[in-house]
């Protein structure tokens, strides 16, 4: 029955010297964090956050992102996780939508909130800058910080405006209790940017504190009190923030901050400096790992264990990562925002299937589901369902959602995950593609992951993604957007001769379009549907 500031306070009293946080250099054991977090609830309390209202945190991975989470989340508050990606019309549907009264966010983010502040809710703005967190000599690093900060503070439009540092200056605040049940919401995880418009998944304490004691029992082996995390996956998305932070507090681990994660350098910078032993990412990251040139130049063989989430991890991508790092375990698994996020992975010291996402986590139910909720046999292909105590309460006011995406059946609180999926005979899932992004050509059904492991087992190719467009005789046809490795050649007729020997002429793309990179989400997700609407366009 935690909730999740118990999780903090614990590993504080377990471990009070311990680096809780190492930030560029900046280190806070866990002893400095937890009084850091106290002080802070104790100000937004004084600052008038009462429990239950919503507190949007807009932060990279800092410092300053764990105590704004743990802290508003220990004044009673739910905390709305907002993609430092935003635009200001984004941003103004999220504050909007969740109701927010405060915001927290970075200096560098202020401009983007500034444009649309007179018409969402927020009533106080706490403002931080990445250099507050850094150790000395960060005012020569940063010569303009004191006239910004007394530039940000005070009335503004769209509300008061607070210094985070000043806010944490004097004598150490302690909160005033207040009750915080398992199953308030702790969590607003907005969810749907790359299928529709976005709606608020509500997760509880329960629901998150589930999902990391998940993890943690699923990842035997891992050592309470000395495991150091690579974060780089961003918090402000629930895999880093259950993966990277909550699992980490949990079990007292050091985390290695990163708040760029598409600065490779910098990834690999402080993999060697932090001697990261956990290092949970997703698969473009690893990849980019692979092929960085600057990669044989760090250590990486202190990296023991790797969760790859999010997208299918490419067998490749796999080996090749496990080779550099010494035979770091990397090992795929899967969740969705709803479900806090994971719901499977493959064992990290047990019996891993290449291809597949694994097993459902200890306390998960999963069945692949045919059209009307029946339980499909192994082999045949349906939509993978899912409950525990990891699955969200719902949509944040959006009823009709929820009845859409969760179904009560057997005493069980399901959740309808989208996904199209398999599951072999000994329990081991497969993912097959998201039921929206099938690709109906013909008539025939075909799952663009299907196409796109053959583009990529193409010699000359860096990474790929198969999309539908329309087509005159078959309805859609397949189009694929393709990027080539660092100074490798390729021309559309070659790379459409290779995916001929490997699949039906069906699934074969009839068109093949080369680019520097592909649109990725923030967590580096591939952005599938804005392909297929820039091809869509492209032939009109
Ligand atoms: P949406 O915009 O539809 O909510 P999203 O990517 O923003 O999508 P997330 O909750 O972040 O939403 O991602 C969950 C989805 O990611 C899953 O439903 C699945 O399609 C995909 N996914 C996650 N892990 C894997 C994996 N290992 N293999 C294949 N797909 C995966």
């Amino acid at each position: 029955n935690d909730v999740l500031p118990d999780l903090l306070r614990r590993s504080a009293e377990r471990f009070p010297d311990r680096v809780a946080l190492t930030f560029l250099g900046a280190k806070t054991t866990y002893r400095e964090l937890w009084s850091g977090v106290q002080h802070f609830a104790a100000a937004l309390q004084r600052l008038g956050v009462r429990p239950g209202e919503r507190v949007s945190v807009m932060l990279p991975n800092c410092p300053q992102f764990v105590v704004a989470f743990y802290g508003a989340l220990l004044a009673g508050a739910t905390v709305v996780n907002t993609s430092p990606l935003y635009t200001p019309h984004e941003l103004e549907h999220q504050l909007t939508d969740s109701g927010s009264e405060t915001l927290i966010l970075l200096d560098a983010f202020y401009p983007r909130y500034s444009q649309i502040a007179a018409g969402v809710p927020v009533q106080r703005v706490i403002v931080t800058g990445i250099q507050d967190a850094l150790p000395f000599p960060k005012n020569v690093l940063y010569p303009l910080k004191a006239r910004r900060e007394g530039s940000w503070v005070g009335v503004k439009t769209g509300g008061s405006v607070y210094s985070f540092t000043a806010l944490g200056r004097g004598q150490p605040l302690t909160p005033q209790a207040v009750t915080v049940r398992p199953d308030d919401v702790a969590l607003l995880q907005y969810t749907g940017g790359t299928t529709g418009v976005p709606k608020g998944a509500m997760l509880t304490h329960r629901n998150l504190v589930a999902n990391a004691e998940q993890a943690r029992a699923w990842m035997t082996g891992l050592r309470e009190g000395q495991e150091v995390t690579l974060a780089a996956i961003p918090f402000f998305h629930v895999y880093g923030m259950t993966v990277a932070m909550n699992l980490s507090v949990l079990i007292g681990a050091t985390i290695a901050l990163v708040p760029n994660a598409r600065d490779i350098k910098m990834v690999l910078s402080q993999i060697a400096a932090s001697g990261a032993t956990l290092f949970p990412g997703v698969p473009t990251l690893y990849n980019a790992i692979n092929h960085h040139a600057d990669t044989p130049r760090y250590d990486l063989t202190t990296i023991r264990a790797c969760i790859s989430g999010s997208a299918p991890l490419l067998l490749e991508t796999a080996r090749q990562f496990r080779q550099i790092t010494g035979g770091a375990n990397l090992v795929e698994g899967y969740g969705l925002t709803e479900a806090s996020p994971i719901t499977h992975t493959n064992p990290i010291f047990g019996d891993q299937r290449e291809g597949s996402i694994g097993l459902p986590m200890p306390g998960v139910d999963a069945f692949v589901a045919d059209a009307n909720g029946g339980r499909l046999p192994p082999g045949e292909i349906g939509e993978l369902w899912v409950a525990g105590p990891n699955v969200m309460k719902g949509y944040w006011q959006r009823p009709d959602e929820t009845a859409k995406t969760m179904r009560e059946q057997g005493g069980q609180s399901w959740l309808l995950t989208g996904d199209m999926a398999v599951m072999d005979d000994d329990g081991y899932f497969r993912i097959v593609d998201r039921k929206k992004e099938l690709i109906i050509a013909s008539g025939y059904n075909i799952y663009p992951r299907e196409v796109e492991e053959v583009l990529s087992a193409h010699p000359a190719v860096l990474e790929a993604a198969a999309v539908g467009v329309p087509d005159e005789y078959r309805g859609e046809s397949v189009h694929a957007v393709v990027v080539l490795k660092p100074g490798a050649t390729a021309t559309p007729a070659e790379i459409i001769a290779h995916c001929k020997v490997e699949l039906s002429a069906y699934k074969v793309p009839r068109s093949v379009e080369f680019r520097p990179e592909l649109p990725k989400t923030a967590v580096g997700k591939v952005l599938r549907r804005q392909l297929a609407a820039e091809a869509r366009e492209a032939r009109q």
